[in-house]
């Protein structure tokens, strides 16, 4: 597996402003090791404790951003660390966020987990969830979050005519949201979405990090 190359490869994809979260979930430190000599910085882990194994033993200037599943008794582990969640898909879990934050005295940059996909198994909020949480405003008094924007997945499908499709109507709701309660807020800029097979779709309607792993470190092996 040719990491370095692998890695080059996507970055010269990206347009400027497009950041790379390097997903390296199941792959070990001398992978990731490889990826950091070649200049990457943020890595994207889904499971919190091998994240934090992994952040304990590698250089300390590396952006740990968590895209996996939430539970809410592991995110004390993360806290002190984590640069930032992707993946939040209820109120319940941002509070206990903030709360975890707050005992580090830090405040965690946030995104919400929007549901985009047709499939049945993929978490997040429904379109009109989201809005509601917004509009109920008690989100605004977790002064140790930061929500800097949203997250979504597209279906697993060959059908790029759909992937683009929930793409666009996830980057239209995107920017209603921002328009809507993030005018004065410049932290709300980050639309993640895009990972191996689908990055470039995502790119060109507004991504700004995509979420790349297999085609960068291989396939895993769970
Ligand atoms: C594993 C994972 C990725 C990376 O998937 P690849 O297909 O290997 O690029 C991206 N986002 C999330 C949420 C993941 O769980």
């Amino acid at each position: 597996m040719n990491i370095k190359g692998n890695l080059l490869d996507v970055l010269s994809q990206l347009p400027a402003g497009v950041k790379l979260v390097a997903v390296s979930k199941f792959h070990p430190n001398e992978a990731i090791l490889e990826a950091y000599e070649a200049g990457q910085r943020i890595f994207g882990e889904s499971k919190v404790q091998e994240m934090t194994d992994k952040q304990k033993s590698l250089p300390k200037d590396i952006e740990w951003h968590f895209i996996g599943h939430l539970q809410s008794n592991k995110i004390k582990y993360m806290a002190p660390y984590v640069s930032m969640i992707h993946g939040i898909d209820s109120y319940k879990l941002l509070c206990e966020i903030n709360k975890q934050a707050e005992s580090s005295r830090r405040v965690i940059p946030c995104l919400l987990q929007i549901h985009i996909a047709q499939e049945e198994t993929k978490f997040g909020f429904s379109f009109d969830e989201c809005r509601n949480l917004f509009a109920q405003e008690k989100w605004e008094k977790l002064t140790h979050i930061s929500i800097c924007g949203l997250m979504g997945m597209a279906t697993n499908t060959d059908n790029l005519k759909q992937i683009e499709t929930e793409f666009c109507s996830l980057s239209t709701f995107f920017k209603e949201i921002k328009h809507t309660y993030f005018a004065q807020n410049p932290d709300f800029k980050e639309l993640s979405m895009g990972m191996s097979h689908d990055y470039l779709q995502a790119i060109a309607v507004g991504s700004t990090l995509v979420r790349v792993g297999s085609k960068i470190f291989g396939e895993r092996t769970y």
